[in-house]
C-alpha cells in the first residue's frame, strides 16, 4: 500500500487562477489542469506521494488536497485518510 494525492474537486480553485500545486509538483505530468472541469487533477500513476502539492496547497488556505491511500492492486481505498508520510513536512521548513 502506498499514498498518492487527491484533489478535492469542490475546495480547488483553479477557476480563480490558482496554480499552486501543479507548479510545485516535482514529477513531470502528474498534476495538471482539467481544463474542461477548471479543477486541477492528480495522475495517480505519476504521484510519488510526497506531499508537496498539499503542502502549498494549504499553505495557501485552500485545502484542496488530501493523500489516500492505494492498494497493492492499485485501486484508491476511498474514505480511508492515508497516514502523513511526513516527508511533506519537511517543505514547511
Ligand atoms: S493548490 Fe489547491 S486550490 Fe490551487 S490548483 Fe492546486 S488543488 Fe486547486
Ligand atoms: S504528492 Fe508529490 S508527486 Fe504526488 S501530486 Fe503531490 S506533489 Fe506531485
Amino acid at each position: 500500500m502506498y499514498n498518492v494525492a487527491q484533489v478535492i474537486d469542490e475546495k480547488c480553485v483553479a477557476k480563480k487562477g490558482c496554480r499552486l500545486c501543479i507548479m510545485y509538483c516535482p514529477e513531470a505530468n502528474c498534476l495538471d489542469l482539467n481544463s474542461a472541469k477548471m479543477i486541477a487533477e492528480v495522475n495517480i500513476d505519476r504521484c510519488k506521494g510526497c506531499e508537496l502539492c498539499v503542502v502549498v496547497c494549504n499553505a495557501a488556505k485552500h485545502m484542496a488536497i488530501e493523500m489516500q491511500a492505494v492498494s497493492s492492486t492499485g485501486e484508491l481505498i476511498k474514505h480511508h485518510k492515508a497516514e502523513s508520510a511526513a516527508l511533506g513536512q519537511a517543505y514547511q521548513g
